[in-house]
């Protein structure tokens, strides 16, 4: 029997936290762990779970436009914002009440308290006001939503935390940022019926992907009716009457909404949590620096998840979870493979990505072929949307390899979780030629590109 309280505690029941819990104590360890807020952690009380339910509802008020062109009419359409709130509080406490069974059944004992590192072996339960020991400690965090502190009013904005809670659906948002919150967000609220602006600092959106995707997406956009401000940050944001607020930016220009929201970045959950006291080695923004296996500066003290900002996905947090749990408590050392991670962003249309931009393996492979198109979608043509589909490969030249692939679209996420499998498998572009398109689809326009794309050239006069 082990002089410690418990074989792991961990700090932290989101998706990581609760998937390497589980599998540690269905392996026979004793198994703890604390949250301060709610069991499920952010993906699915405050973030990708309740976020796709609002985009299935911003999704429906374009389709009762969309549908005219094939006969419908709709009468009477209106939307009710509380009682779409309601009814995803109502999917969130279900998906809660899962996660806590889950655990219990697993036999993890839940504290419903902050915990705090004490050392190498001692967490600090705050609520109950007294030490539990551990063999080791699992900092599963999380991150927060970042503000930018240093702009006066910053205080009058809110953030993806608040946002699944406001009591009516705002008239006008302003949404900082360029990433997937703002994306996302400004396609959500465009489509139940506000008026959106997003302001972002650069010139390209979304602009760790592909930059086909983030010209397509801005586009899109605009197409949209999201109002789009680049090269601009927030100065001031000021209290008018009512609701109304003022975002004043850096391009010397004013605009005023009920709703400014900040979408620009998280940050790992470490402020306050004793990691340093403890001789843990935190690295930028205070993420938990770890080895291959998870590992931290403290042997008994191992991170995974958005605390240590390595790929900020749950199915990734969750991944790290079960490698932490194979490796320390079932006897099958596993490290986390980064390669070939699919991603998505819920935008309308929706992008799904796999595998190298363009100019990532332009750096990284000696000849890189392309292969793209851009089409109207069939289902567009009676519906009259104008919404177009952007699909791209990226090609090792040398080996054939597709190493990425690149799509924005109605259905690219559902595409790119297809394709990632045949991705990491070492797919061939000769392969995807052999394969029979399916018709009519839009993902048959994957396996029909056969010119590779050639960049047009500017010929000197
Ligand atoms: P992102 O990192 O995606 O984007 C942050 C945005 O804020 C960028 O456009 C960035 O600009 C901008 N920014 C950063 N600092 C400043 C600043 N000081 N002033 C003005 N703008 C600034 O973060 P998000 O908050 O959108 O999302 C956080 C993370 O959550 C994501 O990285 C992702 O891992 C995860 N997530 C995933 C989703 C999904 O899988 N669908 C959905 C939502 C979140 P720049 O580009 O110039 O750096």
């Amino acid at each position: 029997m082990s002089a410690y309280d418990y074989d792991l505690f961990t700090i932290g029941a989101g998706s990581g936290g609760v998937r390497a819990s589980r599998m540690a104590a269905m392996a026979g360890a004793r198994v703890g762990i604390a949250e301060e807020y709610r069991v499920g952690g952010t993906c699915v009380i405050r973030g990708c779970v309740p976020k796709k339910l609002l985009v299935y509802a911003a999704e429906f008020g374009h389709a009762f436009h969309e549908a005219k062109g094939y006969g419908w009419t709709a009468q009477n359409v209106s939307f009710d914002w509380t009682k779409l709130i309601e009814n995803k509080d109502e999917e969130i406490d279900r998906l809660n009440g899962i996660y806590i069974r889950n655990l219990k059944n697993a036999g993890v004992d839940i504290f419903e308290t902050r915990a705090v590192v004490k050392g190498p072996h001692t967490v600090h339960l705050v609520k109950e006001g007294r030490d539990v020991t551990a063999e080791r400690i699992l900092i599963a965090a999380g991150g927060a939503p970042w503000v930018d502190e240093s702009v006066p009013g910053h205080e009058l904005a809110i953030t993806s935390n608040e946002a699944f809670h406001l009591e009516r659906l705002p008239k006008h948002v302003i949404i900082a940022g360029g990433g997937y919150i703002a994306v996302e967000f400004a396609c959500i609220f465009r489509g139940l019926g506000a008026e959106v602006c997003l302001v972002y600092r650069g010139e390209d959106i979304l602009r760790y992907f592909d930059r086909d995707i983030s010209v397509q997406v801005h586009e899109e956009l605009k197409r949209l009716g999201v109002r789009v401000v680049t090269q601009a940050v927030f100065e001031k944001i000021e209290k008018l009457s009512g609701d109304e607020k003022r975002a004043y930016l850096s391009n010397g220009h004013h605009i005023d909404a009920d709703l400014i929201f900040w979408a620009v970045g998280r940050r790992p959950n470490t402020a306050g949590l004793g990691l340093e006291e403890a001789g843990v080695a935190l690295g930028r923004n205070g993420a938990v620096k770890v080895d291959e296996w998870s590992r931290s500066s403290v042997p008994s003290i191992f991170a995974i998840g958005d605390v240590t900002d390595r790929v900020n996905l749950t199915p990734v947090a969750i991944r790290e979870g079960a490698a932490f749990a194979e490796t320390e408590f079932m006897g099958r050392p596993t490290k986390m493979d980064y390669d070939f991670i699919p991603k998505a962003v819920f935008s309308t249309p929706p992008v799904g990505s796999v595998g190298y931009p363009e100019h990532e393996a332009r750096k990284r492979f000696a000849s890189v072929d392309i292969y793209k198109t851009d089409f109207r979608p069939m289902k567009n043509t009676l519906s009259g949307a104008e919404h177009r589909t952007l699909m791209k490969l990226v090609v090792d030249g040398e080996s054939d390899r597709v190493v990425g692939v690149h799509i924005v679209g109605e259905g690219a996420p559902e595409m790119i979780q297809c394709l990632a499998i045949a991705v990491k498998a070492g797919v061939t572009k000769r392969q995807f030629d052999e394969t029979c398109a399916l018709h009519p689809t839009s993902a048959e326009e994957l396996v029909l590109m056969r010119e590779k794309f050639v960049p047009e050239m500017k010929i000197a006069p």
